[in-house]
């Protein structure tokens, strides 16, 4: 893991964490330097895995979400789709066991049992 990761994952574990890392983000150059670019990559998919490993506490791995994808839009990183399809866009919660999923001839319908929100994807 690089040391941005650590950083990063030091930081969470502060108790004023979110202000923190919205600093730190702020701080950074927009553009596309390869290294940085690579290294957010990486701070996004351990926000991801930290947050699947946290789905008991729903509060938490919401906050990993919330903070993943800032540092996806402010990086310009495009997700995964197989991360991209784990959350719900709308209220930022990882779809789990209360998440109804529809097969139809063509498309997927995923319902987020959270907060009801309907998302169509083609398969
Ligand atoms: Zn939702």
């Amino acid at each position: 893991m690089s040391t941005l990761c650590n950083n990063i994952t030091d930081k969470l574990l502060s108790p004023n964490f979110r202000k923190s890392i919205l600093l730190h983000i702020a701080f950074w150059d927009v553009g596309k330097d390869s290294r940085k670019y690579e290294s957010a990559i990486e701070a996004v998919e351990t926000l991801f895995t930290m947050a699947s490993q946290s789905r008991e506490n729903e509060e938490r791995a919401h906050r990993y979400v919330m903070i993943a994808e800032k540092i996806a839009a402010r990086m310009d990183i495009t997700l995964k789709p197989t991360i991209k399809r784990s959350y719900c866009k709308k209220c930022k919660t990882l779809y789990g066991s209360s998440t109804q999923i529809r097969l139809s001839s063509k498309i997927m319908t995923v319902k987020c049992g959270h907060c009801g929100s309907i998302r169509r994807i083609p398969y």
